[in-house]
């Protein structure tokens, strides 16, 4: 029966994860090779089916609370690793054609490793991605991507500015802040599922509240918890870049929404408008 039910769990996340990428893609829309999405389906199939493997022994061996709480733990450490550990792996040492080591990026490692001290890895990705995003928590993994439009159509000023808000998350360990998010909502979940799906099974209903589950604590509650957090942590990125940056920080993100043709005007649950990132920014410069 536990078998079945972190069945469903699996599935949902496994569903979740083809809808959407898990890394923190900034507010971009960004699509991969079919190759490559093929693989990572793989490879998270493969960690997803160990993972299920580790629990039905764990559930066959053990009774009572203590399986309950190594299940627990299991499941909600390993769910959000794959995005924010194998990942940023992936795209280091697998991906090197789609994220690419050329010789702006060592020489923008090479002033961020002189300007503050930080050894992050920067890296071009090879596609129409008008955006940079941060990923990686593991120190060496640690990761900067800036899309191919950013070089062709930004000055170098303002590619800086950007790093520094990519920097300002990593410097603050926002990455493995919103980890954290993922695995404490991710818990929260997977604790649901334990107790309240065998209270399901007593009803005729079984079936539509195992949907309604889902929806609630997969669907809004992954989304809503970590993309509020989400938010707060874009101002803080922003206020770094501002305090080291200033004004021409302020031109940086104006000139990406240029770029993105409106891309930073909207925001949404996980990212502040324009207008109020930079309303806060002028506070700070
Ligand atoms: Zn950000």
């Amino acid at each position: 029966m536990l078998g079945i039910r972190i069945l469903i769990d699996y599935l949902v996340v496994f569903f979740k994860f083809v809808h959407g990428k898990r890394i923190q893609p900034g507010n971009a829309s960004f699509r991969f090779s079919f190759r490559d999405t093929f693989f990572e389906w793989i490879l998270f199939s493969l960690f997803f089916a160990a993972l299920l493997y580790v629990l039905v022994l764990l559930d066959r061996t053990h009774t009572g609370q203590l399986s309950v709480v190594m299940i627990f733990v299991l499941v909600a450490a390993a769910s959000p690793i794959y995005g924010f550990v194998i990942q940023p792996m992936l795209s280091l040492f697998i991906y090197k054609e789609t994220y690419r080591y050329i010789e702006e990026t060592k020489a923008l490692e090479q002033w961020v490793l002189t300007t503050f001290k930080i050894k992050v890895n920067i890296r071009l990705l090879d596609k129409e991605v008008v955006n940079a995003y941060a990923t990686g928590v593991i120190p060496f993994s640690k990761l900067i991507i800036l899309g191919r439009p950013l070089f062709d159509g930004l000055s170098q000023d303002d590619i800086k500015g950007l790093i520094l808000h990519e920097l300002g998350h990593t410097v603050r360990h926002h990455l493995l802040v919103l980890y954290g998010i993922n695995v404490v909502t991710y818990s929260i979940g997977v604790v649901a599922s334990y107790y309240l799906f065998p209270l399901y099974e007593t009803t005729p209903y079984a079936g539509l509240f195992v949907f309604l589950h889902g929806a609630v604590f997969y669907g809004l509650l992954m989304a809503l918890i970590p993309g509020l957090v989400q938010r707060r942590i874009e101002y803080a990125a922003d206020k770094f870049a501002a305090i080291h940056a200033g004004a021409a920080y302020a031109t940086a993100l104006t000139n990406l929404n240029i770029l993105s043709e409106g891309g930073l005007m909207k925001g949404g649950l996980n990212y502040p408008s324009l207008k109020k990132r930079l309303a806060r920014i002028h506070e700070v410069y």
